[in-house]
Formats: structure tokens, C-alpha cells, sequence
């Protein structure tokens, strides 16, 4: 089943591959997205209301939880065990229009399990009719999140001939970890006439203007309740591909480092260690600077950073289906560099693409530089720290664009997480572009959050 969300949330796997959907989601992820939707009203659509508006099958116990909340005061709590099934409210629909379904679920830790979220039209009779088409590449049905983040997910299909109704059901997914799910700000819209190819990742489509009074509910959403009982979180800036230009820094690296240090925060230079072979003596010098003062943490990016097709003509990267000896060759390059080049290991690893296989597991556990894995192998942390992945929470949405409203999203649902570990590129980042990181940065500072650099939160 095309289930980009699904496969994307599958928990384990860092899939670089499926980016581009992502991208797409989260393009579409404030809502309203376009202006040319428009929203359904579908009742208690936050469980603000206990169930209210909700149908349980016979035998389902769930309930209205605080615990289940990402925004709001209550949420969604499921176990999602054989034979449940809850259905929402039916809303009218028109033959032919397309609908979306975006909804915030999480696995939310160890017990978490999936469940199946799926649209369900009806004729006028009550007869189950099969969905069509959406006129976007999303499909109408998905699972929750493994992830113990929240994140979005979006569904979407075409009204059937007939169709008078749709309701959402939640039942237990197949092949998926049966367990506690959360589920909360379910949202309805007809899709409106921005033409698919704009909608379409692949597309060029422009970033949705953001919703100002989307905003500003978040932001007051936020101000109500900071953290939901928990600390501030903590945050690692992580920034990718740094690396001498000419013999030097380039200046929108430098331009990030004044500023953070402006800010007197910490930030986390990815540096791609094939670079350290050039004669950069101005490049080494400001790095070991900056790594003396404490202001910046690099960390290792790969050796090469490179993706292309195997010998069999499949598409890998650097550490992601190029094999043990490769990798290992890589990653031990990559630390020896920075050592003989820098004077100082690198201490923490995020592979390029964020790909990674089985093979990086086996190197890594034989690398005891690296302490901290970032994005790395929840399951198989090859004895470093490894730190998850928020996708709805980062700097960038779709990837090289810093976009406020998508971050301030995210993390309104976000709330109480212990750590966000954000993702950018500077390089790619123009004027109006850095104004949109800055501003996550500063509400971030606003909001009392620790940022820390990437080695800060591995095991002692
Ligand atoms: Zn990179």
C-alpha cells in the first residue's frame, strides 16, 4: 500500500526517499492549507467533548484524555487492540469533490502501538461505498504514528458516484503493533481548485501562505499552557553540510554563528569531512575558534555525503545500502580528519540524507568517538544516544525553507517533549528565509527553551 505516512512514521527507518512526500505533507500541514478549501465542521473534532459526536462498536473502550491532549485540554486514548472501532459524526459531501482528513496521533512511548485511520463514504441508504481518486497523492486511508512525537498525518479521496456522507473511522491496523494510540485535532476540508500539479511535491509548488489567525491560536494555545506540566523543552539546532568554500567559511555560516552567539545560544555544525583534505588553513582556524569557545558543535556529516546508483543501479547513500567495509572506511575517515585537521573528534553523527542501514549500526558500534547518533536507529542504538526525530517539528518545511507557521504547528502539538532536535541548511537560506528562522528561534528563546549542543544530551 502507497502509505507515505505510514512508511515515513514506520519508526525505525530514516527514509530519505519518502522526503519529498514529507515535504509535501507538510506543505499542506497548516491548515487551512490553501485558501481555496474549505473546512467541514466535523463535530467535537478535538474531543474537547469527551466523545461526544463519536460512535463506539460495541466492546471499545476509550476515552477523552488529558494524557491524549496535543491541543487543548483533552485528546483521543485508544488501545488498539483486535475488534475497536470508533466513527465520528457523518458529514454531507458532494459526488466528485475531493476531501481531506489531517489528524495529530502519536505513539507517544514503549506501549505505544497503530491504528488504522480510515474516510468511509456512504450513499443516502447508509451503504459503504468505495472511495475515488483525490485529486492529490494522498490516499484515504493511513495509520497513526509509531513515532513517541506527535505528528500529522493527511488522507484524502474523491466523493464517490452516490456518495451522500463521510465519516472517519479509527479501527485496529493489520500488521501494525497493537498498543496505547493517541489521536486529537482531527480536521475536514474540501479540497479547493489549486490545481493538483501545485499540490503535487514534485511540482515546485510554492509555500501556502501562512494563516495568520492560525498563528495567533497557537500562539495564545501555547501562552496557556507552556509545556503541559514538564520542563522547557531542550533544543539542538542542527545545521548540515559545512565545509570550507574557497579556503574558508562561507558567509552564511558565519552569519549563523554571529547570530547565535548574538543570542548567546549553541549551535551544531554538520561538517561533511572530505572537505578537511583541502588546504582551508582560514577554515580550520575558525572552526578550532569557535570549537575552543564552546559557541558551535561540530559534529560528523559523512565523509563524502554522496548518493547515486550501485552497481545494480539502486539508489543509495553514503550510509544507506553501501555496505559494512564501505562505511566503515567512511566513518572512519570522516573522524580521523577531524582529529589530524581540527585537533578534535567529533563526538556526535547524523548521516547525510539521514540514511542509514544495518551496516551503519555494526560501524557505529565499533566507533567509540561518536557518543551521540542524531536521527539515528531508535531500536538499534549501537550503544550511543540516539536522538529522535520530531518531523512536524523542525526549522525547515518542505526541506531549505525555514517556515514559522509549520514550526509553531508542530510544536503547539509538541508540547512536553524533552528535546526537539531541528534540522536546516543555511546555505540554502535567502533573506525572507532567514527572517523565518529567526523567528522560530527567537519564540523559542521566548518560550524558555534550553538549547544544548548535540553531545550535551549523550550519556555521560
Ligand atoms: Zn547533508
Amino acid at each position: 500500500m502507497p502509505w507515505a505516512f505510514g512508511f515515513i512514521h514506520g519508526g525505525d527507518l530514516p527514509i530519505i526517499r519518502r522526503m519529498k512526500w514529507f515535504a509535501a505533507a507538510i506543505l499542506l500541514a497548516s491548515f487551512p492549507a490553501f485558501a481555496s478549501d474549505t473546512p467541514l465542521p466535523l463535530p467535537n473534532s478535538g474531543f474537547e467533548d469527551g466523545l461526544a459526536g463519536w460512535t463506539l462498536a460495541p466492546g471499545t473502550s476509550a476515552e477523552a484524555s488529558p494524557e491524549a491532549a496535543s491541543i487543548g485540554k483533552a485528546g483521543l486514548l485508544v488501545n488498539s487492540g483486535p475488534g475497536f472501532q470508533i466513527t465520528s459524526a457523518p458529514l454531507p459531501v458532494q459526488a466528485g469533490e475531493t476531501y481531506m482528513v489531517q489528524f495529530w496521533s502519536t505513539g507517544g512511548g514503549e506501549n505505544g502501538g497503530q491504528a488504522a485511520v480510515r474516510m468511509i463514504f456512504k450513499d443516502a441508504k447508509g451503504a459503504d461505498l468505495k472511495p475515488a481518486m483525490a485529486k492529490i497523492r494522498k490516499w484515504p486511508a493511513g495509520s497513526t504514528t509509531s513515532s513517541p512525537y506527535w505528528e500529522n498525518s493527511i488522507l484524502a479521496a474523491a466523493a464517490p458516484e452516490n456518495a451522500a456522507s463521510l465519516t472517519i473511522q479509527i479501527a485496529p491496523a493489520s500488521s501494525r503493533k497493537p498498543g496505547l494510540v493517541r489521536i486529537d485535532d482531527i480536521s475536514v476540508a474540501r479540497i479547493g481548485d489549486i490545481p493538483a500539479m501545485q499540490r503535487d511535491p514534485d511540482g515546485a509548488a510554492p509555500v501556502p501562505p501562512s494563516d495568520p489567525a492560525r498563528i495567533e491560536f497557537l500562539e495564545k494555545e501555547i501562552a496557556a499552557n507552556p509545556y503541559r506540566n514538564k520542563p522547557a523543552p531542550r533544543i539542538v539546532i542542527k545545521l548540515d553540510d559545512f565545509g570550507p568554500r574557497n579556503g574558508t567559511v562561507h558567509p552564511k555560516w558565519i552569519k549563523v554563528a554571529g547570530y547565535a552567539k548574538e543570542k548567546n545560544i549553541p549551535v551544531n555544525f554538520g561538517i561533511v569531512a572530505k572537505g578537511l583534505e583541502e588546504n582551508a588553513p582560514a577554515f580550520f582556524q575558525w572552526t578550532k575558534e569557535h570549537h575552543d569557545s564552546g559557541d558551535i558543535e561540530f559534529w560528523n556529516h559523512g565523509y563524502d555525503h554522496a548518493e547515486g546508483p550501485n552497481a545494480q543501479g539502486k539508489k543509495v547513500q553514503e550510509f544507506n545500502g553501501t555496505g559494512f567495509d564501505h562505511q566503515k572506511t567512511h566513518m572512519a575517515d570522516a573522524n580521523r580528519l577531524a582529529r589530524e585537521k581540527l585537533g578534535f573528534p567529533f563526538t556526535a553523527f547524523g548521516a547525510p540524507f539521514n540514511a542509514t542501514d544495518e551496516d551503519t549500526v555494526k560501524v557505529l558500534e565499533e566507533t567509540p568517538d561518536i557518543r551521540v547518533w542524531m536521527y539515528g536507529n531508535h531500536n538499534h542504538p549501537a550503544g550511543k544516544t540516539v536522538l529522535d526525530r520530531c518531523y512536524a517539528v523542525t526549522i525547515e518545511s518542505p526541506t531549505f525553507i525555514p517556515n514559522y507557521a509549520d514550526f509553531l504547528e508542530g510544536y503547539a502539538h509538541n508540547r512536553g517533549a524533552e528535546y526537539f532536535v531541528m534540522q536546516g541548511h543555511p546555505t540554502h537560506w535567502n533573506d525572507d528565509r532567514w527572517d523565518q528562522f529567526t523567528r522560530i528561534v527567537e519564540f523559542l528563546i521566548g518560550q524558555k527553551a534550553v538549547f544544548v549542543k548535540a553531545s550535551d544530551l549523550g550519556k555521560p
